[in-house]
């Protein structure tokens, strides 16, 4: 049966904001965001991380870094009892012209294939309106603006 999500931005949203962040000692995670998520996930919520990381095909980073600082803070959310479900990345940089890279709707389109999902009662938490909100209003979502 298809469950709601709520829809995660990670930079700026879970995480204090930083250029191409991917160094775990950099990592500040915003409580109040996942307390959130807590309340979404105790009612049955999936909760799925969207985010742009151009940084791996700019070459900034490599994926083995970003997989160790999302890690970071996904245990760190685990500490606060919020159990991320699933992860998806763009690693476009903009003229790539893909069609995952926030606002374009890949990601949520790839999270749509893997699970069963009742998107018009679902969720987006992001700090961008032009990006976040831009995909979420496209899906008919509720966008959720957070402000750091
Ligand atoms: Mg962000």
């Amino acid at each position: 049966m298809a469950r709601p999500a709520v829809f995660v931005d990670r930079d700026g949203t879970l995480n204090r904001d930083c250029p191409y962040c991917h160094d775990p000692k950099d990592l500040f995670v915003y409580v109040d965001t996942v307390k959130v998520l807590r309340e979404y996930q105790s009612r049955g919520y999936y909760v799925f991380l969207v985010s742009n990381q151009s940084g791996l095909n700019r070459g900034y980073f490599t994926r083995k870094e970003m997989d160790d600082f999302n890690s970071a803070l996904f245990s760190e959310m685990d500490a606060m009892g919020v159990h991320v479900d699933d992860a998806f990345i763009c690693p476009h940089t903009p003229e790539e012209h893909c069609r995952c890279r926030k606002p374009e709707p890949g990601l949520v389109e790839q999270a749509m294939e893997k699970y069963d999902i009742d998107i018009p009662n679902s969720v987006y938490i992001g700090d961008r309106d032009d990006l976040d909100g831009d995909l979420a209003r496209s899906f008919g979502m509720k966008f959720i603006l957070v402000n750091h």
